[in-house]
């Protein structure tokens, strides 16, 4: 059962285009299990976007949720759009289209959506808004990861970066190594990546290279990550950063580092430039950037691989303090919520750490045997219906 999704939805999803033109993208959201709580996950808008993409982030959703201990099960959506090819009225336009297309089977307690790749807050407040129009009244627990001015958490738009640091503090010191000793490589300068770079940076590691879409940026010295922001917002890359030498992905994850973040897309770690990692500890911000080929390298290796499941599980954990507090209508303060993410990544940690110590795992193969016996332990409670 585990192996299956539990319920996959695929629906078109036509947009009447600003030139007049209809054109149809694919959409699909794929409930990988909701034995242990209403379905939860992002919505991917990607051009590569297929029903077995959304599937295999589903899945990721389940164990994930489960090894930061949410009472959610695991969920993906998707749309097969490029969002940088439309504009904000065409985007506004597919999402609820998209929204009204698989309304019934979403809901507050049924499955709640998130950002994901190419969307963000706005996004959230379409699907929140489409939702909440045609049930008559404002439901702002059907999405997480909304804008403040309509029920968004504060904490939020940094989670997951926040837990990637978090993770890797607890990870550098079982080898009792300061943050502030090491050298982080980060490939992937978007939502994740570029917090990931600040917050690193205000820990005092040396943020040494960084890498987008279009080229990445290096610096030995480590990279002055607040001019490297407003580069960025000034030129839409990291790419042409002053006081930094060019450098491609495959050079930036082959780098003599001690921490490599992968924060981007999927299978970057692959059977090839996994044998070129040399960094001690790779943190995964990305869901999925390490084929199963790639992490017997690292393993063989002797690479300390710090999951997905649990280095970016920040993002789910602050996406379900929103929903908390958008169902009991009374919103933390941005310090509560930082204390409780910190407190449930690290709790998180070390549950991983010590299985993974005791029966001789590697952490990813630790988290997925907590995360899997979580979910199966519900099942086997709540019994086969009928
Ligand atoms: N898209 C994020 C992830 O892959 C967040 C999901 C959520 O908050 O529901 O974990």
């Amino acid at each position: 059962m585990l192996a299956t999704p539990r319920r996959e939805v695929n629906v078109s999803v036509p947009l009447r285009r600003d030139d007049g033109r209809t054109v149809l993208f694919h959409g699909f959201r794929v409930q990988h299990n909701v034995s242990r709580g209403p379905g939860k996950g992002g919505l991917r808008y990607h051009p590569s976007v297929d029903r077995d993409e959304v599937r295999a982030l589903a899945m990721w959703m389940t164990w994930k949720c489960a090894i930061v201990d949410l009472p959610y099960g695991g969920a993906k959506g998707g749309v097969s759009i490029d969002p940088d090819a439309h504009s904000a009225g065409e985007l506004e336009r597919v999402t609820r289209r998209y929204t009204s297309e698989i309304m019934p089977v979403i809901g507050p307690g049924r499955d709640i959506m998130a950002p994901d790749m190419g969307t963000d807050e706005q996004t959230m407040a379409w699907v929140m808004d489409t939702y909440s129009v045609n049930h008559g009244y404002t439901i702002p627990a059907v999405v997480t990861g909304k804008p403040i001015a309509v029920g968004g958490s504060l904490g939020r738009t940094t989670a997951t970066s926040a837990g990637v640091v978090h993770v890797t503090r607890a990870a550098l010191d079982e080898a009792k190594v300061p943050l502030s000793d090491v050298t982080v490589a980060i490939q992937g300068y978007g939502k994740v990546g570029a917090h990931a770079a600040t917050l690193f940076a205000a820990q005092g590691a040396r943020v040494v290279a960084v890498s987008d879409a279009f080229g990445g940026v290096h610096d030995p010295d480590g990279l002055d990550v607040r001019s490297l922001s407003e580069h960025v917002a000034a030129t839409g890359s990291v790419v042409g950063f002053e006081r930094s030498d060019p450098i491609d992905n495959p050079a930036l994850l082959a780098l003599d580092v001690d921490v490599l973040v992968p924060a981007a897309v999927e299978g970057v770690l692959d059977g090839e430039s996994a044998r070129q990692v040399r960094a001690r500890w790779v943190v995964e911000g990305a869901n999925g950037p390490t084929t199963a080929e790639g992490d017997g390298i690292l393993a063989a290796n002797g690479v300390i691989v710090v999951p997905d499941v649990l280095a970016n599980a920040g993002g789910v954990v602050v996406s379900y303090f929103e929903w908390v507090q958008a169902n009991q209508a009374y919103w933390w303060t941005e310090t509560e919520i930082g204390e409780k993410l910190e407190h449930r990544m690290l709790q998180a940690y070390d549950e991983v750490a010590s299985l993974s110590r005791r029966q001789g795992l590697t952490l990813r193969d630790a988290a997925l045997v907590i995360g899997v016996q979580r979910v199966a332990e519900a099942h086997e409670i709540r019994g086969l219906y009928p």
